[in-house]
């Protein structure tokens, strides 16, 4: 007697899905009947490696957040995707250039000033991870933060004494204060902080954070390698699942599960394991009751999925790559620092002012937390986007881009800016 094995389609060919299918594979591979169905043309979903001005880029993931336990660090090691037994991208024990705080208008950042503000921060996220917020903190993590920062400018300055340009003592610290904000908009990807009820939604293993040498992309692709010919379809995007309650022959009609892509063939299943993104989930809430927009569900999804999908809050990041020109002595012409010299962009974080703006600086820019070199020493260097920043750079054409980011490293200092050539960014909100 021949036993039907259970059919499961895997909708979704991101790290999510390709786990899901390897792990049932090699499992036993014959205990499933099993396809993957991506809508797009390739697989790995937000892990891409790409190549950008012959540097190694990452448009999405690029770090293992700890090593010790963690199942991509076994695989990336097991592959021999490392260059050294360990990455040593940030390793300060290279030849790195230097971390700068720069503030707007072309300022280092004094540590006297900037480091009460540092330890305040993480004191009040400290408070945060292990409290959650206090109840009397408003409506999230943002409110919390600024009336913990309204307090201790209050509670700690006199007058307010001027430094360098438009630049005070107040001024600096708010700015830094800001700054600290801005990174964590890119690690929580919340536009609003008040957004945000929690800080540490996501848990490390422990050990070091490091990124995988010759690319995330390596992961994905020995997942989908180990897998039989023909599993992975690609170009099939998914428009409808269709359960059927009583479902449960062998004809398409009685199936469990019907799977309807959007050339309107169908794929039936037993079991469905849907890992599309939250951002794809929500979408087709908005558009719940229109035919063929995205992806739908009949019945529909309990209304307990679907509030929770409504509030669980996600925002758009992205980040913009830049390549930078070989420029006359190697060297880059900020506020003629020597310790510039070699031609290694430091890695720079942004202060940039709480009132006196730069006006050539466009305002997407201004909570863009750092503009870093991929690693110690390219001439490939980044920056993020977080929210309605984000929003706006994925619908800007290249050439008002380079000038956004020449106009932001001239406010910074930069007495030449044409060093940008080239630009590329990702659009993860599209
Ligand atoms: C800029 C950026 C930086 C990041 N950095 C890090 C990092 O350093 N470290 C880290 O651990 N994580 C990082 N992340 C997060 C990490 O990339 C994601 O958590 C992870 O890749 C999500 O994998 P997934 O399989 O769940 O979803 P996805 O990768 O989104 O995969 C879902 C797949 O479903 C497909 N799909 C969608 N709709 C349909 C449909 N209707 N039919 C068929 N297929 C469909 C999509 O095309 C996609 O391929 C980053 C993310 C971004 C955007």
């Amino acid at each position: 007697m021949v036993i039907k094995k259970p059919r499961v389609v895997i909708v979704g060919a991101g790290i999510a899905g390709l786990t899901a299918a390897h792990r049932l594979y090699t499992t036993n591979p014959d205990l499933f009947d099993l396809i993957v169905v991506e809508a797009g043309k390739r697989i790995g979903g937000r892990i891409h490696t790409s190549e950008f001005a012959g540097d190694r880029i990452e448009m999405g993931a690029t770090w293992i957040h700890g090593i010790h336990g963690c199942p991509i660090y076994e695989i990336a090691k097991k592959i021999n995707a490392f260059d050294h037994p360990r990455s040593t991208l940030y390793d300060l024990s290279n030849d790195n250039p230097p971390t700068i705080v720069i503030a707007e208008g072309g300022s280092l950042v004094d540590p006297s000033t900037s480091n009460p503000i540092l330890d305040l921060f993480t004191t009040l996220m400290e408070t945060v991870d292990s409290r959650g917020l206090p109840s009397s903190a408003g409506p999230g993590v943002g409110s919390f933060l600024r009336r913990a920062l309204n307090t201790f400018l209050a509670d700690t300055l006199g007058p307010d004494s001027s430094l360098s340009g438009e630049w005070t003592v107040k001024a600096m610290q708010e700015a830094v204060f800001a700054l600290k904000e801005n990174v964590l908009r890119v690690n929580s990807s919340a536009d609003d902080l008040d957004d945000l009820d929690l800080n540490d939604e996501y848990h490390d293993f422990p050990g070091e954070h490091i990124p995988i040498d010759k690319g995330y992309s390596r992961i994905t692709e020995h997942l989908a390698a180990e897998l039989p010919p023909g599993t992975i379809q690609l170009g099939r995007k998914v428009r409808l699942i269709e359960w059927c309650s009583h479902g449960g022959g062998t004809s398409p009609e009685k199936a469990p599960v019907r799977v309807v892509l959007d050339d309107e063939s169908v794929e039936i299943a037993d079991h469905v394991i849907l890992t599309v993104s939250l951002g794809v989930l929500k979408e087709g809430l908005k558009e719940e009751g229109k035919a063929g927009v995205s992806l739908r569900f009949d019945p529909g999804l309990p209304s307990f999925k679907k509030d929770a999908i409504r509030r669980l809050g996600f925002g758009v990041v992205d980040k913009l790559f830049m390549e930078l020109d070989n420029l006359d002595g190697g060297k880059f012409p900020f506020m003629e620092l020597d310790n510039l010299d070699g031609g290694k962009f430091p890695f720079m974080e942004l202060v940039f002012h709480p009132r006196v703006h730069v006006e050539k600086i466009p305002w997407w820019m201004r909570r863009s937390p750092s503009i870093w070199p991929i690693n110690g020493g390219s001439r490939v260097v980044y920056t993020w986007f977080v929210g309605k920043e984000a929003e706006e750079v994925e619908g800007l054409v290249e050439d008002v881009v380079i000038s956004g980011v020449r106009a932001t490293l001239e406010g910074f200092g930069a007495h030449d800016n044409k060093f940008v050539k080239r630009v590329t960014w990702t659009k993860w909100g599209q």
